[in-house]
């Protein structure tokens, strides 16, 4: 039944008329649990609370799938007014963002300009960009995107899914440029053709590949909410004498947030990734099939209204 429910979301997640129609719709069911709101301006409030709370944030204007270059290029420039605020406000954030936000469907000249106008403005303001893995689909062309900005840029990092069996190939092939990686365990429905099908092949891949970064000396971000992914990495470093200095955890707005705070008091960088904006549809239903029993809270909340 999990499984038939997961799919339905994710399945759900890609409908274009549905993305349309939430963004006019304002943020719904239940869907600020997991949203810091539609406006830069409500980002950074909840961006300060998250910061004297002693957590890290990487923020992020939602967005995806774009089909047109005038969006693209609005989508960028709002990146760059959150880059903007970054500074401004004296924020300990970084910024996030996916590349079909900025083009990736159109051309690789559409995405690489506004990725540079991006990344220009990071550097000014001393901001770090993740650019944030999409489906498989576009796994291959964003590894391309990466490799190229990271040859001009050293304020940039990419994220890396457990789920894949690519994987440990690109993290070989990634080596080379020393990247800042985030680790996750991938939120999109693959085909088993191109995903371990089995949640515990994907947890194994997984501590293989924080290891393998680990073991390399480059910094590490591990996004999970999996205590065993957590206890692992912990213990792996201790282990292996690798500084809390070359590591992070991160996890989503929304969930486990007290279990955020204890590992940042614990001495550990805390990272908590913060999306914002009108396009939160796509996000919100991943975080539906991520765990179907969220679905239960968002029925009791339209109920009470
Ligand atoms: P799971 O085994 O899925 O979950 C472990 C436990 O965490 C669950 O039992 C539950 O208690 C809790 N939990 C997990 N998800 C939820 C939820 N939605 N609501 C409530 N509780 C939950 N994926 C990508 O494909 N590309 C990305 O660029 C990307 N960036 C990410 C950035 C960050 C900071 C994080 C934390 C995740 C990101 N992800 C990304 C999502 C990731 O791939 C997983 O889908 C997601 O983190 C759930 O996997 P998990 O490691 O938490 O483990």
């Amino acid at each position: 039944m999990e499984k038939i429910m997961k799919d339905f979301f994710l399945f759900l997640s890609k409908n274009r008329s549905l993305t349309r129609a939430a963004k006019k719709y304002g943020l719904k069911f239940g869907a600020a649990r997991f949203v810091a709101g539609e406006t830069i301006d409500q980002a950074v409030s909840v961006i300060k609370e998250l910061n004297a709370k002693g957590l890290a944030v990487t923020i992020d204007y939602l967005g995806e799938f774009v089909d047109n270059e005038a969006e693209a290029n609005e989508m960028a420039d709002q990146s760059i007014e959150a880059i903007k605020a970054i500074g401004r406000e004296k924020l300990d954030s970084q910024l996030s963002l996916k590349m079909t936000s900025m083009g990736l469907d159109i051309s690789e000249q559409t995405v690489l300009g506004n990725m540079r106008r991006i990344l220009d403005a990071a550097k000014e303001n001393n901001v770090f960009v993740t650019i944030d893995m999409e489906d498989y689909a576009r796994c291959e062309k964003t590894l391309q995107i990466f490799k190229k900005l990271r040859s001009e840029y050293d304020n940039v990092g990419t994220v890396i899914q457990a789920y894949l069996y690519r994987t440990e190939q690109d993290m070989i092939d990634l080596s080379d440029y020393e990247p800042n990686l985030r680790l996750v365990k991938g939120a999109y429905k693959e085909s088993p053709e191109v995903a371990f099908p089995d949640k515990k092949d994907v947890d194994e891949n997984f501590k293989k590949i924080i290891e393998m970064h680990l073991r390399n000396g480059h910094y590490t971000a591990v996004a999970s909410h999996d205590e065993n992914i957590i206890a692992h990495t912990k213990t792996f470093a201790e282990q292996n004498g690798i500084p809390k200095s070359q590591f992070e955890f991160q996890m989503l707005y929304g969930i486990m947030p007290e279990r955020q705070i204890e590992l940042g008091k614990e001495g550990y960088t805390m990272r908590v990734y913060v999306p914002y904006g009108t396009d939160w549809y796509g996000y919100f239903m991943r975080r539906l099939a991520e765990r179907p029993a969220n679905v239960a809270f968002i029925l009791k909340g339209m109920l009470k209204k």
